[in-house]
């Protein structure tokens, strides 16, 4: 299992996870704690967290976009700024 830390930590996208996204596989979501989750894929055996209370100050919203990582009121945010 390849722990991948904090997406809030990443500078771009390890390539596995773009190729898993690709192939729709279905990521286990599990809360961790307050504004902290941890994703897993069991097919390609990787895992990574996310802190989403990072996310005003974050500069990786485009990191979180790409893998699809959002709380709704985030994600509200980030299409409301980007008009997407
Ligand atoms: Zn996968």
């Amino acid at each position: 299992m390849t722990n991948y830390g904090y997406v809030n930590g990443w500078k771009e996208t390890p390539e596995q996870v773009k190729k898993c996204r690709e192939l729709k596989h279905k990521i286990i979501e599990k809360n961790i704690g307050r504004c902290r989750n941890q994703y897993t894929c069991e097919i390609c055996q990787y895992t990574y967290k996310v802190d989403s209370s990072d996310w005003k100050k974050n500069k990786n919203r485009d990191l979180f976009a790409d893998i699809g990582l959002f709380s709704t009121r985030a994600e509200l945010e980030y299409r409301k700024e980007r008009r997407v």
